[in-house]
């Protein structure tokens, strides 16, 4: 029965287990007790052993006498805490001896009746008193703890980690976040129930962990942990405990745990955001497999103080124009000569005190927290409006891909916003094609491919962007709604390393030949690659070997240059 269960049960009473070898003593008891309680007697320490563990989910209170044969109360108050089902219950000692009350405090006793029982209303209400308190502790408990790790939750952790520091004031204390690799695959791929094993194991190192340095610990995600505890030197002897523990879990399945440490938490900030710090050492060793252990730093200080002046600047950044963006042609290689068939937006900020920043550096950041959205709309439509204008002056359609950010693919108005927006500037949606990330893919599910079919249903063209570098599994692959797929530019950086990657490029172009789409090839520099992707099958080439991404008026010179399209 769960603590609810015995909540219910006071409708139906409770269950006390009244525990002495004298009948007389068990009956009298009984009898005062029979309005709130049913009585389960036992006569010796055993059998109360017995019935605890068999009923000890169901029993609200355990009255124990002390002095038995068999087995006496101090031996049952020792054993007890040892059974699960039995541990939580309070136990009330039924003595006639004084002497006894410390060591029975100590075994975990709650209180104590005197023996002859005298004043059968004050016995009551005092066992009464005793379990509506454990009741109630227990409710809080519930609402305090997390039900899979029984850790605490995030709220309560920082409002006891705060308390922790008024207690051990002189005491320098870390905060530490943890997080486990891949949680989510781990799940999918092992099942739910290894997973929440998996969150189990660690939450009981963690608390016994904490248990030993004056700490807590709380899961405060699906896969997060915080601990905060005394000052350590080094997490090494932590780190290893987990492994063990997890290691015992499974043979086949390495976990990797990553953990951030903030030490010697400044005492002034708020708890929060002594924690914020402890994530973001851990986050920044997300991809950094020999790491497993990182401690925040005046560097990484340093870049969430830049991280956050560019969240706040960029409303400011859109409106006065200081984003622009450039254009990279691609070019069909098919033919004899490589001919331009389109071109790639991708954005620059120009900021004013900052200087020109890179999009590898502010746009993974605006992923993060949703800010993309806004920038994208702005750069989508600087990139219609330029194809309008390039129709415009030259007579041509230059067909240019965008970037979408798969937190886009989740807004359901986005193709009514393509829609207006080809209206808007009458182009095509043909011409206008979308470049969408692997990872996009493999992140979930129906909801993004129902999105991504509806709209190329729209006309819209789409593009694998940095396609082997996901985990798309074959099956996946032949389901997918593409219209072409791009390779990611790690594999023609790297075919002059190994032969094994010019026969991974082969084995790419062939898969895109079955799946019927045109690959698309970026990243290339040199001519060796060029002659190397053509004999491999590649339709489309983009990369400094022809151009870098120009800014819209150097762009024109390829517009200029061959107005043949592909
Ligand atoms: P991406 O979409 O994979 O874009 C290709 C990146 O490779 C671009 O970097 C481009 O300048 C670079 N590149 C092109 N040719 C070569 C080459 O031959 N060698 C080398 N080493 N690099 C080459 P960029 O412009 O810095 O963009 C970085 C990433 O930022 C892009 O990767 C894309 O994921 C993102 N990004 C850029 N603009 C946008 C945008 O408007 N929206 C979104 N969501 N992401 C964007
Ligand atoms: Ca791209
Ligand atoms: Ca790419």
């Amino acid at each position: 029965m769960t603590l609810y269960g015995k909540r219910y049960a006071r409708l139906n009473k409770r269950l006390a287990l009244v525990v002495d070898d004298e009948a007389v003593n068990r009956e009298m008891l009984g009898f005062i007790l029979q309005d709130d309680y049913d009585i389960l007697p036992a006569g010796d320490g055993r059998e109360a052993m017995r019935l605890l563990r068999e009923r000890g989910a169901d029993i609200s209170v355990l009255l124990l006498d002390l002095l038995m044969p068999v087995m006496s109360g101090f031996d049952v108050l020792h054993e007890m805490r040892t059974l699960e089902a039995a541990r939580d219950i309070p136990v009330i000692v039924l003595t006639s001896e004084a002497r006894a009350e410390v060591e029975c405090l100590k075994l975990g006793a709650v209180d104590f009746i005197k023996k002859p029982y005298n004043a059968p209303e004050a016995v009551l209400a005092r066992v009464n008193r005793v379990v509506e308190l454990f009741e109630d502790r227990q409710l809080i408990e519930a609402a305090e703890n997390d039900p899979l790790t029984g850790l605490y939750n995030r709220a309560f952790f920082y409002e006891y980690a705060g308390q922790r520091d008024r207690q051990l004031s002189d005491c320098e204390m870390d905060a530490v976040a943890l997080d486990i690799d891949r949680f989510r695959l781990l799940n999918e791929m092992n099942g739910r129930a290894y997973g929440d094993r998996v969150l189990r194991a660690i939450g009981g190192v963690l608390a016994g962990f904490a248990g030993e340095h004056d700490g807590l610990a709380a899961r405060c995600g699906s896969d997060l942990f915080y601990l905060y505890c005394r000052h350590q030197e080094s997490y090494e002897p932590l780190r290893r405990r987990l492994g063990q523990v997890l290691d015992e879990l499974s043979d086949a399945v390495r976990i990797r745990v990553r953990f951030g440490v903030y030490p010697a938490a400044d005492k002034e900030m708020e708890m929060e955001h002594r924690f914020d710090r402890a994530k973001a050492a851990c986050d920044a060793i997300r991809d950094d497999y020999k790491q497993c252990v990182n401690v925040y730093s005046d560097e990484l200080h340093a870049r969430e103080v830049y991280a956050e002046r560019l969240m706040n600047d960029m409303g400011e950044a859109i409106a006065s124009g200081q984003f622009c963006v450039y254009y990279q042609p691609k070019f069909n290689i098919r033919g004899e000569e490589p001919v331009l068939c389109s071109a790639e937006a991708l954005v620059r900020w120009r900021h004013p005190e900052l200087g020109f920043i890179s999009p590898g550096v502010f746009i993974p950041l605006f992923e993060q927290n949703g800010l993309i959205s806004q920038l994208e709309r702005h750069i989508w439509e600087r990139a219609a409006a330029q194809m309008r204008e390039w129709k415009d002056r030259f007579g041509v359609s230059i067909p240019v891909s965008v970037n979408v950010s798969r937190i886009d693919l989740y807004d359901p108005n986005l193709g009514q916003w393509f829609a207006g927006l080809m209206e808007k500037y009458a182009l095509s949606p043909g011409e206008y094609w979308l470049e969408i990330t692997e990872s996009a893919y493999t992140e979930d599910t129906a909801q993004l491919l129902a999105m991504v079919s509806a709209l190329r249903e729209a006309g819209f063209k789409v593009e694998m962007d940095d396609f082997g570098s996901g985990y798309s599994s074959l099956n996946m692959l032949f389901m997918m709604p593409v219209d072409a797929l791009k390779l990611d530019m790690k594999f023609v950086q790297n075919i002059e390393k190994s032969g094994k990657n010019r026969e991974i490029i082969r084995v790419l172009m062939n898969l895109a030949g079955c799946l019927g789409v045109p690959t698309i090839v970026e990243g290339v520099e040199e001519q060796e690659q060029v002659d190397m992707l053509k004999s491999a099958g590649c339709d489309i080439i983009q990369g400094y070997y022809f151009s870098r991404p120009l800014p819209p008026e150097e762009f024109e010179r390829f517009i200029k240059g061959g107005k043949e399209e592909c």
